[in-house]
């Protein structure tokens, strides 16, 4: 099997990445192939995992993905940087065993015309203005729904809905699950201007357009990056047809993961 390491640049992770390779060196059923591999490990936090997946984007649909956590236990990240050896003993029993979870895709309309920008995010796409009020128009499939008024929207995949959408109040939806979550950033709800107020989650054959009605400077994310700060038209937010593969050879039940991180204390069993 071809194995890609990708590492961040802490020293911990390097001392990780370093014990990987000479372990995955040591292996006749493994090779170290970091442009056409078949598995990803990273190596770091959900960030580096995060910045391996967009690293290997246009191959996504080829490879799976692993984690191993340096820091704090990880929602992507499953293995523990003492568990080297364990890694590598699944990797050479591997019968190709996975969990794939949605997508979102992201298709962009800047206001200067021209072609459509695309995008797909493992955790989520946020459109904030930072100078004044984000206006816009939010239609689910091609019906009106509301007028948004507020800071901004954050368009979340079930995975990365234990990520920022957590923060601005979205609901954590089971990655089994294949929807998108729209949740509000601070919107501004008063007898003259109204939104939901609450999160939405959209189905497989439903979309989202975001269509924007004021002029201000505004900030489009995809995942840990900052896409664009250029003036856009509109956006248009669905569950993409690709989906990302994690290499399943441990299995943590996403409630307990749930419950470890956010509550601190093991709640639900396996
Ligand atoms: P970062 O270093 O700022 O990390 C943010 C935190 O988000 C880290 O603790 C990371 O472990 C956690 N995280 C990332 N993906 C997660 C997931 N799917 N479920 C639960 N926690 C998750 O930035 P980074 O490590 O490069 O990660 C980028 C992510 O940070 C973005 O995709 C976004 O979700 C998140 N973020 C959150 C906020 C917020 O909550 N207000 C603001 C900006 C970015």
């Amino acid at each position: 099997m071809k194995i890609a390491i990708y590492s961040n640049l802490g020293e911990s992770s390097n001392n990780v990445a370093t014990a990987l390779k000479k372990e995955i060196d040591k292996s006749s059923m493994l090779s170290i192939d970091g442009l056409n591999p078949e598995m990803v490990i990273s190596v770091g936090g959900d960030g580096t995992l995060l910045s391996a997946f967009h690293h290997y984007q246009d191959i996504s649909d080829r490879i799976r993905l692993v984690g191993i956590h340096t820091g704090h236990l990880g929602f992507y990240t499953d293995w523990r940087d003492y568990e080297v050896s364990e890694l590598v003993d699944s990797l050479e029993h591997d019968n190709g065993q996975s969990v794939t979870y949605p997508l979102l895709d992201i298709r962009v309309n800047y206001a200067s015309g021209g072609f459509a920008d695309k995008g797909l995010a493992l955790n989520e796409s946020t459109l904030k203005q930072i100078n004044g009020t984000m206006v816009a128009d939010l239609y689910i499939k091609n019906q009106l729904f509301e007028s948004f008024r507020g800071d901004g929207l954050c368009v979340s995949t079930p995975s990365g809905s234990t990520a920022y959408n957590k923060s601005v109040g979205g609901a954590i939806i089971n990655p089994l699950l294949n929807a998108i979550q729209v949740a509000e950033i601070s919107s501004i709800n008063n007898r003259v201007f109204r939104t939901l107020g609450s999160p939405l989650i959209i189905a497989p054959d439903e979309w989202v357009k975001v269509v924007l009605k004021s002029a201000g400077r505004t900030i489009l994310t995809c995942d840990q990056q900052v896409v664009s700060t250029d003036p856009i038209a509109s956006i248009e937010y669905r569950i993409s047809k690709h989906r990302v593969a994690f290499a399943q050879y441990r299995h943590t039940q996403f409630w307990r993961r749930v419950s470890n991180s956010f509550i601190g204390r093991p709640k639900i069993d396996d």
